[in-house]
């Protein structure tokens, strides 16, 4: 099955919003493979936002992603990149439409509540960067022959 790397930001962590949105997830269906709390830092913020680098706003960002710990967390499920960027919706959580994660919680562009990964390529990369093998874990809970239909997993 598809992983896919999460990052519960500042904003969410100091708002008290992690256990609202963790149990989103997990009704939705998905499975935690992994789960950690981290101090971020700018060499990582580099690295991980390396698109952004050279933009006006990458010191803010680095100010805002290392305000407090954050939680990393790999989910796990059917094309469960696509499903999670759907629920967390727009950059912009300001034009984030209602229902989705940004656009319930959120009212920045740039503390924008949760990262999630976007392509298949990029959450190889993001779940490399932030956990070691052995902090993956491979299990299928019983409960996911009443979440997917025989041919879907
Ligand atoms: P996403 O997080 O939706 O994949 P991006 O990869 O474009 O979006 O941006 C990464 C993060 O950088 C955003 O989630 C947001 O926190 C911040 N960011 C993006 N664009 C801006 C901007 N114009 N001003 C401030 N922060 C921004």
């Amino acid at each position: 099955m598809q992983q896919t790397l999460i990052i519960f930001k500042p904003s969410a962590i100091e708002r008290g919003l992690t256990g609202e949105i963790l149990n989103r997830f997990l009704r939705r269906g998905l499975t935690i493979a992994g789960m950690k709390m981290i101090m971020l830092d700018e060499a990582i913020l580099r690295e991980h936002y390396a698109h952004l680098v050279d933009r006006p706003f990458f010191p803010d960002i680095v100010k805002s992603m290392t305000a407090s710990p954050v939680i990393v967390m790999v989910l796990r499920g059917v094309d469960v990149i696509k499903v999670v960027r759907a629920m967390t919706g727009a950059t912009n959580s300001r034009e984030a439409a209602p229902g989705t994660i940004r656009g319930d919680y959120g009212m920045s562009g740039q503390l924008n509540i949760i990262h999630a990964s976007s392509s298949v390529e990029d959450a190889e990369a993001e779940v490399n960067r932030f956990f070691k093998p052995e902090e993956i874990f491979d299990y299928t809970p019983v409960q996911t022959p009443f979440i997917y239909g025989d041919d879907e997993i």
